[in-house]
Parts: structure tokens; sequence; C-alpha cells
């Protein structure tokens, strides 16, 4: 009897648990991937771009096997496995608030038809690693220790003599590519070749580089692993069968892997904090309106023409490239919810539609991190102060250089406060829109009225 391998965010032939699956129940596999009208309209063009050569990229590598589908799942799946007399539908566990609402839709549509969740996009299935009376972890540090002590699976093989089901016609997707917006190759090989490039000349000196995003030392294999061309549980085999396995580099970036890990977790158990705040002692925090007062500096934040230029900087990284380096990520979300005074899920709906990586978890999780406002024990009165974080992250300022041109007529560290060289703002970049250590001591005031009334 035929199985439908229903692909969503796992692109990919290798390490693959669900095919395994799929091809295990002993007859041929039929792969589908259904474009779901109420995710793409959230994704945006930079996302959907990836996707469609992501997809494009899988499809090869199944010998042209893969359908395509658009509109509901609950409706596309069943109708399919009417179609072809399937046994059974095959998928890795999804474990966002959507998709489980999604699949628990599908699995009632389907009936007497089992949907069969094997494996899920990360190394440790979210909601696995507990604590020993059961119940979740809410800090990292102690997450990651009992991340490590559960341990995973070795990487699935790809099955012997899999054959494709080959009877089915696949609908056109309705929406193009926008090569302009796909700055990296996406797919299996290019996940390949970029891990590969990372583990021999990067790993080693993670640990040192990784905050610097004048380096490019990072691995930038986020959008691989949002998109599942690569499985993370592949990457921690092969960092623990490298010569550089050892190193303080890739114990750093295994910790890393494991934030990603984590995120998935604490959404796993508290879907609701996708979009609302964590901490309950802050939620009467009083907020900037993004559409109302605070529409002219946000849209400046958005645009990259703040007056701060590391923060200008990684904004614009973000508009050309759907990518911005971690360390920035932090600095630019710092400088909306505390110099500009908006609430988190503003800032983290826009790098959902700009980021090649956006994810729910990851994403919205790293919001709160910054805003002070998540699990985690990160305080609210830290605040980033974007001068001293360019000085000391971009110590010769070639990262604003590249990303700010007006700016490219200031040499060295002296490019992260244009205001103090003579003739700085002479080539058309903006005056400070905000006074940070105002804005600073504002944020404190109103953290301390929040908690007062609570
Ligand atoms: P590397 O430094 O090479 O790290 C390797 C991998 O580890 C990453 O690909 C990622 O999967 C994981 N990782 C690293 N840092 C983190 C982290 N802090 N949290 C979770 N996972 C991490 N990451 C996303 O994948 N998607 C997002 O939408 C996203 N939004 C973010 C928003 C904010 C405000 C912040 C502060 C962080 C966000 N991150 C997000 C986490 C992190 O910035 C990116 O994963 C990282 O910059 C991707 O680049 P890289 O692959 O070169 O990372």
């Amino acid at each position: 009897m035929t199985a439908l391998l229903w692909l969503r965010r796992d692109l990919r032939l290798h390490d693959l648990p669900a095919l395994l699956a799929a091809h295990q129940s002993g007859g041929d596999v039929l792969p589908v991937f259904v474009a779901d009208p109420a995710l793409l309209v959230s994704s945006g063009p930079v996302r959907r771009s990836y996707l469609l050569a992501a997809l494009a990229a899988v499809r090869e590598s199944y010998d042209g096997a893969l359908v395509m589908r658009v509109g509901r799942p609950e409706t596309e799946i069943p109708a399919l496995v009417s179609e072809v007399g399937a046994g059974s539908v095959h998928v890795s566990r999804e474990s966002t608030p959507y998709g489980r609402r999604r699949d628990r839709r599908v699995e009632h549509a389907l009936g007497e038809v089992p949907l069969v969740a094997t494996g899920s996009p990360y190394a440790v299935g979210p909601g696995l690693v507990r604590k020993a009376g059961g119940e979740p972890y809410q800090v990292f540090t102690p997450f990651s220790r009992a991340w490590r002590e559960h341990g995973w699976h070795s990487p699935a093989p790809v099955p012997a003599r899999l054959m494709w089901h080959r009877t089915v016609e696949s609908a056109p997707l309705p929406w193009d590519e926008d090569p302009a917006t796909a700055v990296v190759p996406i797919g299996e090989a290019a996940a390949r070749a970029r891990w590969d490039e990372f583990l021999e000349e990067d790993l080693a000196d993670y640990d040192r580089d990784r905050d610097r995003p004048d380096l490019d030392a990072t691995s930038q294999m986020s959008v691989h692993l949002k998109y599942g061309t690569i499985h993370p549980r592949t990457m921690l085999a092969d960092i623990a069968a490298h010569p550089a396995g050892r190193s303080e580099g890739a114990r750093r970036f295994v910790a890393e892997l494991c934030w990603r890990e984590f995120y998935a977790d604490v959404l796993w158990h508290r879907p609701d904090s996708a979009w609302a705040d964590l901490r309950e002692d802050l939620r009467g925090m009083a907020y900037e309106d993004p559409a109302g007062a605070a529409a002219t500096p946000v849209r400046a934040w958005q645009e990259g023409r703040t007056g701060y230029p590391f923060v200008d900087a990684g904004m614009r990284q973000l508009l050309t490239e759907g990518w911005m380096h971690n360390r920035v990520r932090m600095v630019v979300a710092s400088f909306l919810v505390k110099d500009l005074h908006v609430w988190w899920p503003h800032g983290a709906r826009y790098f959902l539609r700009h980021l090649r990586d956006g994810d729910i978890a990851s994403n919205n999780h790293g919001w709160q991190w910054v805003a002070g406002t998540g699990t985690d024990a990160a305080p609210y009165f830290r605040v980033f102060n974007p001068v001293t974080q360019g000085e000391r992250y971009d110590p010769d300022g070639g990262y604003v250089r590249r990303y700010v041109p007006e700016l490219d007529h200031i040499p060295g560290v002296a490019v992260h406060q244009p205001w103090r060289v003579p003739g700085g703002l002479d080539q058309g970049y903006p005056e400070r829109i905000v006074d940070h250590a105002s804005e600073r001591a504002e944020a404190l005031g109103r953290y301390e009225a929040a908690r007062a009334t609570r």
C-alpha cells in the first residue's frame, strides 16, 4: 500500500526518520508538500523564495516524485490519500502552536488512516527533556545539561530500494521565486557544502569570533535548519567525529544549537508564549503605539535610519540579506523595546517578515529574552548601549561601513559616533532620533512602575 510522506520543514532526503517509517510501511512512497495559504501569508517574500528553491532541490533529490498541492492541509491530504488509496500518512512531529492545531485537524479529517509522526526538526523532540518530577525546564543552563544527558539517536539512513509513487500530477505553486531575495544557496547539497566549509574553517575558533559581525565567523546554517535541508542531529554527529570536536569552539557551537532546542521546548509547553509575555509581572508595562505616536521612529528603525550606526547597519543587513548577525539582533531588538518603548511582538513580526531563517520559537523567544519578559533570568534592566556594543564587537567599524555607505568616509572605530567626527554627518547620515541615556532612564522607570502595580 502507498504511504504518503507529507513534508513541512524537513526538505531533505538524508537523516529523515519519517521517510524511513513511510518506506518501512511496505509499499511505495508518495512525497507531498502542501502550500498552506495560512502560512504563506505570514511568511513574506524572502522566506517564500527560499521555500521555493528548497522545494525544487528536494524534488530533484526525490527523482522528481514530490507533488505539490495548494490549499488547506485538512482538505488536500485526505483528498490525496483517497486518490491513491494510501494506507498511512507520515510526518515529522510539529511543535509550533499552528502546526500542532493543523495536524490535529488533519488527523481528524483522515479518520481511519493514521497520521504517523516520527522524529522532529530537533535533536531531541520538544517536550522530551524534563525534570525528575516531569516538569519542564524554564532556565537554559539546567535544560542544556539535561538535554546533553538525554542524548539523541544517530542520523537515520536513506532507505535502500526506496520506491516512489508516480501516478499523481503536481499543482503549480502560486508564487515565483524572487532571486533578489534569495541571496544564499539552499537545498541539501548547499547545506552540506556550507556546513563542511564551516567545520573546516571556523568551528575551532567559533567561541572567540562568534560575537564579531565584521568577521563572518558564524555558520549561517540557520536558513538550512529552518527548512530542514539538514538535520541538527547530522550536525551534532559531524561535530563529534571532527578533530575540532572537543574544542571550546565546538562546545560553544553545540550550546547554540541547544538554544534552538530550548526555545522549541518552551513553546511546546507554553504555546501562548509565541505572542504574549511569559513574565506576568511585566504584563502591565506602558508601551508606545507603533501605529500612532511611535510610527515615525519605528519606521526609522525598520529602514535603518535611527542615527545609531550599529543599529542601522543591522537593520539594513536584514533588508538586503534577509539575515542579521546574532549580536546585532540583540542590539536592534533592545533599541526598539527600550529606546523606542515599543512592545516586542511588533519587532518580532517585522523580523519574521524579513528573516530568511524566521522561526517562531527562536525569534519570538529571542525577542522575549532581549525584552526581559521571557522565561530566562534575563533582567529587564539590561539595556544594550548601541554605541559601546558597536565599539566592542565591530572594533574597526568594518561592519557598519559595509551596510551604511553614508559613513564610509569615517575610518576605524570612530564610525560608531559620527556626530563627534567633524563632517561626520555630511554625506546624508541622519541625526540620532533619540538620546540613548534618557531613553534608558525612561525604560527603567516604566519597568519599576509596572512592577509596583503588581
Ligand atoms: P550560529 O552562530 O552559527 O549558530 C548555529 C545555530 O545555532 C544557528 O543556526 C541556530 O540554529 C542556533 N542558534 C544560535 N544562536 C541562537 C539563539 N540565540 N537562539 C536560538 N538558536 C540559536 N534564530 C533563528 O534561527 N530564527 C529566528 O527567527 C531568530 N530570530 C532571532 C531574533 C532575535 C531578537 C534574536 C536575539 C535572536 C534570533 N535568532 C533566531 C537566534 C540567532 O540570532 C540566529 O539563530 C543566528 O544569528 C543565525 O546565524 P548562524 O546560523 O550563523 O548562527
